[in-house]
């Protein structure tokens, strides 16, 4: 029953054809009781339509439903035929000028950035593309699916809410009634059915009872079928249920699957249709299986005739959106039927039923009524407010029971808040009408009541997984807040003030119950047994975060709110402090005369906390007074009076003393929580509202506070007091038993105070603090940050903070601060500071990390002495305060400040003081520089008449007094400044005393406060002699040293030149050798004279090669004796020169791979790094890698980025993939083969060469015949055989090479054969040698394709490695015959020849000369020859052959161009008239029409005819150079090393041709015209030439990636549209575009799984091995990735080739700036594919990030 496949489709009763819905109708239209009729209709009808078997029908049931069913109510609802009635009505209807369209998931939405009035307002992508804002800042996003297009909606954009196509046509049509245009009578009737669908659909949704229907709809008869329901929750994984689901139905795994992802798709879905009992059964077994970690699966067995009314309810609800979408006045009469209260049922109405019933409904029916309410409700603007209402008053329920709901927020109800709270105006509304932001406020605390400590604060349990996903519940409402105060009122009521402060007042509560949440005392002695949790807390306070900054914005709008606002924060904090610090004893504090109480804390001792929440609110509305200027204008109504200054900054002073010990490590204790905390305290995300308000506070409590009682009380709570009051504390350290720790400890809480009495006094860039703008303030960050480093937009955009919609502003000042410099290949786009900047630059920002601190300082120093400046970084000139924190500037000139100065400059000073570190004096040094600053930019501001006070000269210059007596600090300074060990520091110190000079002149001019001269001079100069002699005698010692040290180098350098000259010597000459091309290596052939092959190619005399084991370091000539050297190499299978990616090898093991097809389907391509190991070592370190892996992989189980077992390892020099080695050979021709050739000036024509050698092989074959024990020769027996003279088959052939070559060869011979054919390594097979003739062809065709589609020449612009790996591949290829079996080879030559001269061996009929590619053939038949050749002693060279088998392949190849040749493609005009070639192409071309005997596409003319050859012979040539190039190693002429126009004279002339190909034809006439004569004849070649097949014609194209649209959003767009292949019209989640042949794939996702080789794999996986051998490039759309896949287990990411305005891309289109392809990234990334190097990138990925290794590519 389970398999639902096999059940027959029932066929269609006739009665139920016979309905007439014109009839139904009719009765209808006479019914006086409409319901009653309607429902037996229904109830009669519903169980004969739907659920008829396990196997619902959806296309008979939605057939009959809308005959049935919606055709009557269709009728009835217009009164006639619906098919006139409803065009009718979308006649009649305005176009609403809203869009609304729902967003499917993965579909591309824009918003614009400088129109929308928040980012949740999008627009879909038409309505985008003609809309104004395609020219503005846009953002661009996929959607998760829900919500819908704002097109028209006016409220949603600040200009431009109309795209072209949504523009209202008459002006105010909004206002209109849209009932208007509707008949009378109709209005009625659509009331009518409307309330009784709308009832009946909603009645069934939310019905209960699985065995029994409401009244009315009881069937006539009940039949005893019943489902056994499964439905969706987001508890069990996929796994799970799959592997239950097999279980409980006994179904397969794939019907498994299908279940599944319909349950996950629809939330419900029937997994067995049966008798009660047997569903029951299914049951039963599903909840046992699954109930036994979890909660169990929700499963019900529910009667058929519920299920049915229930399909067809959900049917209904989409009939009606679709009906209401006709017509305006059709939606808001659905709107009105549905919202009506209802007085039988509580007064609730069908949508707060359906509202409540929300979360108990499966996701398929909740899908499809959002879905409704979107289309009705939210596109009618009067229903939008009265449906956002009933929303409003039903919020904390739906809160509460999406809270206990286990299906995602999308689709939940509350997910539509964001469509009403966003609509400014309904927000408005809802606030004063519905208290809607104290009911989100209160519905979030109650959530969170529970958590409460015995304080009344939040107190959190342990950040679990569940936790989270619970907390991440409550979040949601924050998001609502978000929503409602996303848009501030520009107007403000009475009632909105009332309302607003009730909800701030409550807001309040809630931020009381953080104030000192997760409190910590300081551990001592042991460390914390348990990280206490944090996580929550800080959650809450990041998430919160935008909330409290947009409230304080809402009260900075208004004056009234503000104070009132402002007092009731005061109250609250107050609330706060009291029962703190209570019944402690205060302490006495006093210094330089000023005395003060104060409690006694120890942050050191006594709990701290870090959340402060209402502190920090306090002190941002204290800011805003003072912005606003509401404190200047309404100063009696502030509460000013009741402020208690101290009681203000105690908390914000214990989280900064908190972060000082703890940077001290005076927490260390305490544990990572600890750290954590104070991370995030600082960081981007949350410093806002924590950090900068805290010390906004400080600033604010200090400035209404006497500024030494200030800093007495910062010494205090430092804990540093006592230091400071004690006179010697600098000389305590002399003693021996110092504690460093307490020494270090104090030094750091000291460096950390004084750098926030900087802050205090210098942060000033906070509009209301300081004289400055918003604008001003984010310059000031952009700044500091590029004075760390040039960065990229998206870094600066993560070191600013966000608002609430998620803008910096950055783009608004950037320019002013920064230049940009565009990115090249790589890498991204960066700003750079403008130098005239960096003067701004305060090397103690205080949102500078240490590091950035640090890291800054080193860049502007730098930066100072490549300009030639001093490298003083002294402070930058500040703006004024506001009048409210004016005051604060007092501190610089306090008595207790300038105290805390000279103390630490004393201790400096001091002799032996240990007291001090270099960064205590930069802080000290830059203080000064503030001060000093101060006084100037007062002197320069005051005017004429006006006084200033600020006076900080008179206390520089003057000494300290009684009892500690110390210098001024000038004259410190003026000491310091002589000190060597403080270099750093001098310029600081210049600068600070020239200011100094600069001030004392301007307060002369002025003649004010003359300053007091000091008395320090006498010491000074001693201590200045006494610095004088110290600098000698130092100077003289480092002297001294230096030329100790020079002269130990030079003594050094010689020694080294000795030891290494040999190496130097030796290394220019290998140099000199391996570049092959140099053409001075063979002086006496002038270039013209060049030839490659035959018997008149270049005689050459391979220099002596001598290269070096990167292993063992030691050298070795290149010899056939010697041990073998060899290259680390990677052989892959390839598919990049593919004309036909269909073709795949489909049985390996049988496969003949000695002709390669002309499509060049699936070739063999062999790489190298070039790095060279001697054999021995390379095998002894495989070995090595070897036993490694394998006990690593046993004990730790881990992947590798390489695969061991299958050969493969990272070459130990530059860790590139390699799976095996090519062998270095000598030049294979001179030992082998000169021998036995005598020099001879004539040689054998072509004629006779062939027919000695067709005799030769006859003789072979005849043997061969005879023969029993293969391989044999020498006991051959010649008897009865003809042997033609100077033949002599039983010689064999003695192999030159050494064993350890030989085994190389071996080696890379089958690891070739092992990949090229994909089956299990077998060095006897007969294919072997065949793979290594094929892939030195296919390697040499795709170098050539690469070099050029590159518009390189062919030679002499290959990288190093990849023309030694040419070399040696070459000659491996051509000494590989050596190893194999003799026999075999010659059988693979008598077959290869046999393509061009045919034979009459009906066994083997080799294929047509259009199914070969003949420069494989050409490669394959050079490289075999020697094989027959080794038994020939007629004194006829090997390279006549050579010659004439070159000469034969490309006559044959002049003859498959011709044959192929497409008249359409050559239609450019002749530019000459015909000449020999010409004429001589035009007789061969008349020949093979004569031949073929057809109607071969007539040639328009010779020198058409000339050309197209040309073209299409040149690939052929190009290859044919390089191999005989390699072969030979014959120089090639400097022309063909640069691009140029004689090209083809060169390569022919090179290669040994005449330059009139055709020539080759007229000389071996005799020979040739038979054999293309022969050629034509066959049957293939027939076929094609009568139009019955298809051939590959030349030139061909080379491949390159697909092409790309410019507009990524293109991109998404196509990939929203693509659906998944296999699971009918779903949505695919991650649609994966394959670059190579365009192919759209459903990637990482159950449903197009596929087996291969007996493993699931993804559709990329899948995909590879067709398209490409195993090898893949995807594009992953949604992600904006690149994906590399080869094979199985191996992949990585690479950055896409789209960019973003800023030469940035963006992956996981996180930021969802615009992009644009690039198209050199993306021919860099077309060069990595067509060069093999995909599978090295991802192997150095996966090197770089094991975290890639760990991933399941197969999967995706
Ligand atoms: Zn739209
Ligand atoms: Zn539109
Ligand atoms: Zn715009
Ligand atoms: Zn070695
Ligand atoms: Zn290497
Ligand atoms: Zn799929
Ligand atoms: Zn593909």
């Amino acid at each position: 029953m389970a398999a639902p496949e096999s059940e027959e489709v029932p066929s269609i009763p006739k009665f139920l054809m016979d309905c007439s819905a014109k009839d139904i109708a009719l009765n209808w239209l006479q019914a006086t009781d409409l319901t009653r009729d309607v429902y037996q209709h229904l109830a009669y009808y519903i169980p004969k339509i739907y659920c008829r078997g396990s196997n619902p029908n959806p296309l008979n049931e939605e057939m009959l439903a809308q005959h049935i069913l919606l055709g009557p109510m269709e009728w009835y609802l217009c009164g006639e035929d619906p098919a006139v009635g409803i065009t009718k009505l979308e006649k009649a209807n305005k176009s609403s000028q809203l869009c609304g369209r729902v967003f499917k998931i993965g579909e591309p939405t824009y918003s614009c950035r400088d129109c929308a009035v928040d980012p949740t307002c999008v627009l879909c992508m038409e309505c985008f593309l003609a809309s104004v804002h395609r020219a503005h800042r846009y953002r661009m996003t996929t959607s998760g699916g829900g919500g819908f297009c704002d097109c028209g909606d006016t409220e949603a954009w600040k200009q431009g809410p109309y795209c072209l196509k949504h523009k209202p046509t008459v002006s105010g049509a909004m206002e209109e009634d849209p009932m208007v245009h509707l008949p009378e009578d109709m209005i009625g009737r659509a009331y009518n059915i409307f309330a009784i669908a709308f009832k009946y659909a909603v009645d069934m949704l939310t019905w209960v009872e699985e065995d029994r229907l409401p009244s009315g709809l009881e069937p006539p008869e009940k039949e005893d079928t019943y489902y056994c329901m499964l439905f969706n929750d987001e508890v069990h994984t996929y796994e799970q249920v799959i592997y239950t689901l097999q279980k409980a139905v006994n179904c397969t795994q794939k019907e498994a699957v299908s279940f599944a992802t319909t349950v996950d798709r629809d939330g419900r879905r029937s997994v067995r249709y049966g008798d009660f009992q047997f569903c029951e059964q299914a049951k039963t077994v599903i909840v046992r299986n699954t109930s036994r970690q979890t909660k169990p699966l929700k499963v019900q067995v529910m009667h058929s005739s519920v299920v049915a009314h229930q399909n067809f309810a959900i049917k209904l609800l989409i009939w009606l959106s679709q009906v209401v979408g006709y017509s305006g006045g059709l939606r808001r009469i659905l709107c009105e039927v549905g919202l009506q209260q209802r007085p039988e049922e509580d007064s609730s109405s069908l949508i707060d039923k359906l509202m409540l019933c929300d979360s108990k409904l499966w996701k398929g029916a909740r899908n499809i009524y959002h879905q409704l309410f979107m289309s009705s409700l939210l596109m009618d603007l009067k229903s939008k407010k009265l449906f956002a209402i009933r929303f409003a008053k039903n919020y904390p329920q739906l809160q509460r029971d999406f809270m206990e709901d286990d299906h995602e927020r999308v689709v939940s109800v509350t997910a539509l808040s964001v469509q009403l709270f966003t609509v400014p105006t309904l927000a408005r509304m809802l606030i004063t009408d519905e208290n809607l932001m104290t009911i989100i406020i209160q519905t979030f605390m109650d959530h969170l009541m529970r958590q409460r400590d015995s304080h009344g604060r939040f107190q959190f349990e342990r950040y679990t997984a569940i936790q989270a996903f619970k907390f991440r519940r409550v979040q949601s409402l924050i998001g609502d807040l978000k929503y409602v105060l996303v848009s501030k009122p520009t107007e403000w009521t009475d009632k909105l003030r009332e309302k607003f402060l009730e909800g701030f007042e409550v807001f309040l509560q809630l931020l009381k119950r953080m104030q000192g949440m997760d409190p910590v005392t300081r551990q001592v002695g042991q460390h914390i047994e348990m990280e206490p949790e944090w996580e929550a807390a800080f959650t809450l306070q990041m998430k919160l975060t935008h909330i409290i900054s947009m409230i304080q914005e809402w009260c900075a709008s208004d004056e009234r709110v503000l104070i009132e606002a402002y007092r009731k924060c005061l109250i609250v904090l107050l609330q706060c402090h009291s029962g703190t610090c209570d019944g402690e004893q205060p302490i006495t504090l006093s210094m330089c005369g000023h005395t003060l109480e104060s409690v006694q804390y120890r942050v050191s001792q006594h709990q701290v906390s870090i959340h402060l929440p209402v502190s920090r609110l306090f002190s941002g509305l204290h800011v805003l007074l003072s912005k606003t200027e509401v404190a200047y204008r309404f100063p009696e109504l502030l509460p000013l009076s009741e402020l208690s200054p101290p009681l203000l900054i105690e908390h914000p002073l214990h989280c900064m003393v908190l972060c000082a010990q703890v940077h001290a490590g005076m927490w260390r204790r305490n544990g990572f929580s600890l750290v954590n905390q104070i991370y995030y305290y600082h960081n981007v995300k949350c410093r806002v509202e924590m950090y900068d308000k805290d010390l906004i506070m400080l600033q604010a409590g200090a400035s209404m506070m006497d500024p030494n009682h200030f800093l007495m009380i910062m010494l205090c709570r430092f804990e540093l007091y006592h230091i400071f009051n004690s006179p010697d504390y600098g000389k305590w350290f002399n003693a021996e038993h110092t504690n460093k720790d307490v020494l270090q400890q104090n030094n750091t809480l000291i460096e950390e105070m004084l750098h926030l009495i900087m802050m205090v006094v210098g942060e000033r860039y906070t509009a209301g603090v300081g004289h400055v703008s918003a604008e001003d303030e984010l310059k000031r960050e952009i700044v500091h940050q590029l004075c760390i480093r040039p960065m990229a937009h998206s870094e600066l955009v993560k070191a600013l903070p966000e608002d609430e919609n998620k803008e910096t502003g950055m783009e608004k000042v950037i320019e002013s601060v920064a230049s940009f410099k565009k990115p090249g290949l790589t890498g991204r786009g960066l700003y750079e500071l403008k130098p005239e900047c960096a003067k701004e630059f305060n090397v103690f920002f205080y949102h500078y990390s240490r590091a950035d601190q640090s890291k800054a300082e080193e860049a502007q120093r730098k930066l100072r002495k490549q300009n030639g400046e001093d490298t003083a970084l002294p402070p930058p000139v500040l703006p004024h305060f506001c009048p409210l924190f004016a005051s604060l500037v007092n501190i610089l000139q306090s008595d207790v400040y300038v105290y805390i100065l000279r103390t630490v400059l004393q201790w400096v000073v001091e002799p032996n003081g240990h007291a001090w570190t270099e960064s205590m004096l930069q802080r000290v040094l830059h203080l000064i520089g503030m001060a000093l600053q101060e006084e100037k930019q007062q002197i320069e501001s005051a005017s004429a008449d006006s006084d200033f006070t600020f006076n900080f000269t008179s206390k520089f210059s003057r000494p300290g007094e009684a009892p500690e007596n110390t210098p001024s600090i000038l004259a410190m300074l003026e000491t310091l400044q002589n000190s060597p060990h403080l270099e750093v520091y001098k310029d600081m110190i210049k600068w600070i005393l020239k200011l100094f000079g600069v001030i004392k002149k301007m307060r002369e001019r002025t003649n004010s406060a003359p300053i007091v001269e000091t008395e320090g001079h006498g010491v000074e100069e001693c201590i200045r002699d006494k610095d004088k002699a110290d600098r000698k005698r130092k100077a003289e010692i480092a002297r001294l040293r230096r030329e100790k040290i020079l002269a130990q180098m030079s003594e050094m350098q010689r020694h080294f030149i000795d030891e290494n000259r040999e190496l130097f010597q030796q290394t220019l000459e290998e140099l000199e050798a391996s570049s092959s091309t140099a053409p001075d290596n063979s002086p006496i052939v002038p270039d013209a004279a060049l030839i490659a092959l035959g018997p008149r190619q270049t005689r050459v005399f391979e220099k002596k090669q001598v290269v070096t084991c990167i292993l063992c370091q030691e050298e070795q000539e290149i010899r056939m004796n010697n041990k073998a050297m060899v290259l680390a190499s990677f052989v892959q299978r390839s598919t990049v020169l593919s004309k036909n990616r269909t073709r795949t090898i489909q049985d390996p093991d049988n496969h003949d791979p000695l002709f390669m097809h002309p499509d060049l389907a699936c070739g063999t391509h062999i790489g190298s790094c070039g790095h060279i190991m001697h054999a021995h070592c390379w095998q002894s370190y495989f070995d090595a890698v070897q036993a490694k892996e394998q006990r690593r992989q046993q004990r730790l189980r881990v992947h590798t980025s390489y695969d061991v077992e299958n050969g493969e390892f990272l070459c130990p020099l530059c860790e590139c993939l390699s799976n095996t080695v090519i062998p270095l050979l000598p030049s294979p021709r001179s030992p082998l083969n000169s021998d036995n050739s005598k020099n001879c000036a004539g040689f054998p024509v072509l004629s006779r060469w062939l027919k000695c050698t067709l005799q030769q092989l006859n003789v072979l074959k005849k043997i061969q015949e005879k023969q029993t024990v293969p391989d044999n020769l020498s006991n051959a027996n010649l008897e009865g055989i003809e042997v033609p003279e100077g033949f002599q088959p039983d010689v064999k052939p003695k192999n030159p090479y050494s064993d350890s070559i030989k085994e190389m060869l071996t080696t890379l011979a089958t690891a070739t054969y092992k990949v090229g054919l994909k089956v299990h390594p077998n060095e006897q097979d007969p294919r072997v040698p065949i793979m290594c003739r094929g892939s030195c062809a296919y390697t040499i065709q795709a170098i050539e394709r690469f070099l050029a589609d590159e518009e390189k020449p062919l030679f002499g612009h290959l990288p190093c490695r990849q023309d030694d790996c040419l070399k040696a591949l070459t000659r491996f290829a051509a000494s590989q015959w050596t190893v194999s079996s003799l026999t075999v080879v010659q059988k693979q030559y008598a077959r290869l020849l046999s393509v061009l001269i045919p034979n009459d061996d009906k066994t083997q009929i080799p294929p047509s000369i259009l199914d070969v590619d003949m420069f494989h053939l050409l490669v394959s038949l050079v490289l075999s020859s020697p094989a027959l050749h080794c038994h020939d002693f007629t004194g006829v060279s090997l390279a006549v052959g050579h010659l004439h088998l070159f000469h034969l392949v490309t006559m044959a190849h002049i003859v498959q161009i011709l044959l192929t040749y497409s008249t359409e493609e050559n239609n450019m005009d002749q530019e000459s008239t015909d000449g020999d070639e010409e004429a001589a192409a035009l007789i061969v071309c008349d020949k093979l029409r004569q031949y073929s005997g057809s109607a071969l596409n007539s040639m328009s003319s010779g020198w058409h005819l000339w050309r197209y050859i040309k073209t299409g012979i040149m690939p052929f040539l190009r290859c044919s150079a390089l191999f005989f190039h390699y072969l030979n190693s014959v120089p090639v002429p400097v022309e063909l090393q640069e691009n140029g126009p004689h090209h083809f004279e060169l390569l022919c002339r090179y290669l040994s041709l005449p330059t009139n190909l055709m020539r080759l034809f007229q000389t071996e006439n005799d020979t040739i015209e038979p054999l293309m004569q022969r050629w034509c004849g066959v049957a293939e070649v027939q076929s094609f030439v009568k139009g019955e097949r298809t051939a590959i014609s030349y030139p061909r194209e080379s491949n390159k990636l697909i092409e790309l649209p410019d507009d990524y959003s293109c991109l998404i767009n196509r990939a929203s549209c693509f659906t998944c292949p296999k699971s009918g019209g779903d949505k695919s989640r991650a649609p994966t575009l394959c670059l190579v042949c365009g192919g759209m794939l459903c990637s990482q996702s159950y449903c197009c799984q596929t087996e291969l080789e007996g493993k699931d794999v993804g559709a990329c996986t899948a995909h590879t091995y067709t398209c490409g051998c195993g090898v893949g490039i995807f594009l992953r759309v949604r992600e904006s990735q690149v994906l590399f896949l080869a094979g199985k287990t191996k992949g990585c990411f690479y950055p896409p080739p789209y960019l973003d305005d800023y030469g940035e891309t963006d992956q996981g289109l996180r930021r969802g700036n615009p992009l644009h392809l690039c198209k050199e990234r993306y021919r860099k990334l077309q060069k990595l594919w067509q060069q093999h190097s995909i599978t090295e990138e991802i192997g150095h990925a996966q090197e770089a990030n094991q975290t890639l290794v760990g991933i399941d590519w197969q999967h995706l």
